[in-house]
């Protein structure tokens, strides 16, 4: 008998997944931020807002609300009620999106509530306050959504989080800095090592990786947002000059010297993943936000890359987001280069549709397993159990589709899921905590 929806989707519920992005903070630290908010960088009060501050706020700025009511809605003073008189207006025209599916998800697990509406705010708002104390990542993030562990990107600390939950939170390397150098001060201080010339930053980022490397989970590089990803060779005496001339303040530098610059930054960097055998993962695609994205930059994403994947055989690429909305490309990338594999994190609520197309057209494409199913790519813990189900259901919908169109068989069925859920994270990341 054909598998119904239903019984896939609970035989993927059953499966604990890997998430291989999250930009979490620390529990203390969302736990400390409630009394001590000075100590700590800023957060969205804990209130209903905070559902509102990530990610839906692009799509609540795009439906044309002002910019200037996502402080009121994020911010301590304004009582529940009064936000959602801000927010009522504009929710009906953004509840569509993956975004909103997503947030009504993560009502639904975690306060018992199908969606906000002006008489429950209040009462969800409660629920979030009194839910934030020690071991709420472990309840939101194990018993509610089922994950394994997650990876972070902290964007909390500089280059690296020593967390506190080892096993729960592995920690991605930041390398972005490394490569802009942006705060290469604090950096310097962090290795204590004064730095005068390139040699010098080469010894601070050789210094981040003996400290950081054998403790984290992979590299992690955004710079897609401010560049295209035409990584050029440039040598160490040709990014000398103009290396020491960004230090000083780099104000005369032309834009193709500050590429030189960065470019050869980020292939002595590939250098040291190749070393440390760390995968690289990379933003590609759709950026956060709104109002911004240069879609002609992003566009080239993939073909930028071909040359990256050639010059690095044995560096293992993890390229986010599935490049949407270019993601057919991606597919493409995965089939055809041994060292690339696609990271479905953030997509699934980027476009649920899109993403259910994608992993459909990957499965039957490229091999299985080059694809990471889930990263919830949040601040807030509160919204990833939310995207956790809208990735099992999107999962669910795919491998039901396969099975009924004949492409995949049925006794097939559950191995696919297990891969898809946490097998091929299993096999390409190596968890720093449990050896
Ligand atoms: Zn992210």
């Amino acid at each position: 008998m054909m598998r119904a929806f239903e019984d896939i989707l609970g035989l993927l519920g059953q499966i604990p997944l890997v998430d291989t992005h999250e930009h979490l903070w620390e529990e203390s630290h969302r736990i400390g931020v409630l009394t001590e908010p000075e100590k700590y960088g800023r957060i969205a009060a804990p209130d209903f807002g905070i559902l509102l501050s990530h990610y839906t706020d692009s799509d609540l700025c795009s439906a044309g609300m002002p910019s200037d009511l996502l402080q009121k809605i994020t911010s301590p003073s304004l009582s529940p009620k009064e936000k959602w008189e801000i927010i009522a207006p504009w929710y009906p025209k953004v509840r569509n999106t993956g975004y909103f599916l997503c947030l009504r998800e993560s009502l639904r697990l975690l306060y018992g509530e199908t969606d906000l509406t002006a008489d429950n705010v209040e009462s969800v708002s409660a629920q979030i306050r009194a839910g934030i104390q020690p071991g709420f990542y472990e309840h939101h993030l194990r018993k509610v959504a089922n994950i394994d562990y997650c990876h972070v990107n902290s964007l909390e600390g500089e280059v690296f989080m020593k967390t506190e939950m080892p096993d729960l939170l592995a920690q991605d390397l930041s390398f972005v800095g490394f490569c802009t150098l942006d705060s290469w001060r604090k950096k310097a201080e962090l290795a204590d090592i004064e730095v005068n010339s390139l040699k010098d930053w080469h010894k601070v980022i050789d210094w981040c990786f003996e400290q950081y490397g054998p403790q984290a989970v992979a590299l992690k590089n955004q710079m897609a947002y401010g560049r295209r990803l035409d990584f050029a060779p440039v040598t160490a005496g040709e990014a000398e000059k103009p290396f020491e001339r960004l230090l000083a303040d780099g104000k005369d530098l032309t834009a193709d010297e500050r590429k030189m610059v960065q470019d050869h930054l980020f292939h002595y960097c590939l250098k040291k993943a190749a070393e440390y055998h760390l995968p690289v993962k990379l933003h590609t695609g759709y950026y956060a936000g709104h109002g911004s994205m240069p879609l002609e930059r992003v566009r080239q994403n993939a073909g930028d890359l071909c040359g990256l994947l050639r010059a690095y055989p044995n560096v293992r690429f993890d390229l986010f987001h599935i490049g949407y909305p270019y993601q057919d490309e991606y597919i493409a990338l995965a089939k055809q280069y041994p060292n690339a594999w696609v990271d479905m994190c953030w997509a699934w609520i980027i476009s649920p549709e899109a993403s259910r197309r994608f992993l459909a057209e990957l499965l039957v494409t490229a091999p299985a397993n080059k694809v990471f199913v889930f990263g919830g790519d949040f601040i807030p813990v509160e919204m990833v159990p939310g995207h956790a189900a809208v990735t099992r259901r999107g999962v669910a919908l795919v491998l039901r589709d396969l099975v009924e169109e004949g492409w995949l068989a049925e006794a097939d069925v559950p191995d696919m899921a297990e891969r898809l859920m946490r097998g091929n994270a299993h096999d390409f990341f190596k968890h720093p905590a449990r050896g």
